[in-house]
């Protein structure tokens, strides 16, 4: 791949640390030679991810937090600013309370269900909005979703409605922003163990059910998810947009749990 993104450069929002999903598509970037600006949410994320940047050449476009939206408009005027253009945007933010990430759905609360939605939905409408000035030779933008969107999770709850909403919003998007040759995609990563996934209820069991039951019996790593957000966010996928594309190890195929699983 090493040339595949050379002149491209690319918004890498989500990283929190070296688990991070946006970390893996991050590394994937600047290996095939993509210019990088990463974000930060807030001071303590500031000194995990200032050190990332460094290691990949990369340079910080601030804080955002994308419940701040005056954060998002620095960051798309320090871009602005610093490159004058943008190529890609990986969008890698979701939050939701991690008490209504267990138990029962039905119990979520209005303020939660709000605030779900505001971070992890509205926010990629939010960033596209702001991308696509921007992407002034046209552009391919990514965010990332889950197989709770579209069947029922243990635990994912509130979470699993959002990633439903998350991905119809990347079909308007695709429509919204496809005669400026601006692409809008998702990956629908299997489970991986990272910050964010800590908060879900019984993640050591989806974990092992997904390795037992997925057809290639064995669970996705940052890389590979990486490795596929590199296609979508090159000139690879041109033809590409609105899709949902599942790095998961196939498990989304499967009807039932497979016979020679063993017991968890
Ligand atoms: P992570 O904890 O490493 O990343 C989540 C990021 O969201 C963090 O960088 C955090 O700072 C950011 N964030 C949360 N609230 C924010 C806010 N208000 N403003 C700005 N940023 C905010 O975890 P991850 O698993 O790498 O998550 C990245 C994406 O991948 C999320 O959308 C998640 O739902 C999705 N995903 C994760 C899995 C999994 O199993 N880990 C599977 C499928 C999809």
């Amino acid at each position: 791949t090493s040339g595949l993104m050379k002149g491209k450069r690319g918004l890498i929002m989500g990283v929190a640390n070296n688990r991070s999903i946006a970390w893996g598509i991050a590394k994937a970037c600047a290996d095939a030679g993509a210019e990088l600006a990463l974000t930060y949410q807030g001071d303590a994320l500031r000194k995990r991810v200032e050190p990332l940047a460094a290691d990949l050449g990369a340079i910080i476009a601030g804080h955002c937090d994308v419940t701040d939206l005056d954060s998002v408009d620095a960051v798309f005027a320090a871009l602005e600013e610093k490159w004058g253009k943008l190529d890609f945007v990986v969008h890698a933010i979701a939050f939701s309370d991690k008490d209504e990430l267990t138990g029962r759905y039905v119990e979520t609360t209005r303020e939660n269900f709000n605030r779900t939605m505001e971070i992890s939905v509205y926010s990629l409408t939010a960033v596209a909005k702001r991308a696509e000035p921007l992407m002034t030779d046209g552009g391919s933008i990514l965010t990332l979703t889950y197989y709770g969107a579209e069947k029922v999770m243990p635990h994912y709850n509130v979470m699993g409605v959002a990633k439903a909403a998350l991905e119809a919003s990347v079909r308007y998007l695709a429509v919204d922003l496809g005669g400026s040759n601006i692409r809008v995609n998702a990956i629908s990563a299997g489970p991986i163990k990272t910050l964010a996934a800590s908060g879900i209820g019984d993640f050591r069991y989806i974990l092992k059910w997904n390795e037992y039951n997925s057809p290639l019996k064995r669970t996705v790593t940052i890389e590979e998810v990486g490795d596929s957000a590199l296609y979508l966010v090159s000139d690879l996928a041109r033809g590409v947009t609105g899709e949902v594309l599942h790095v998961d190890s196939g498990y989304h195929t499967v009807g039932m749990k497979a016979v020679d699983a063993p017991d968890i």
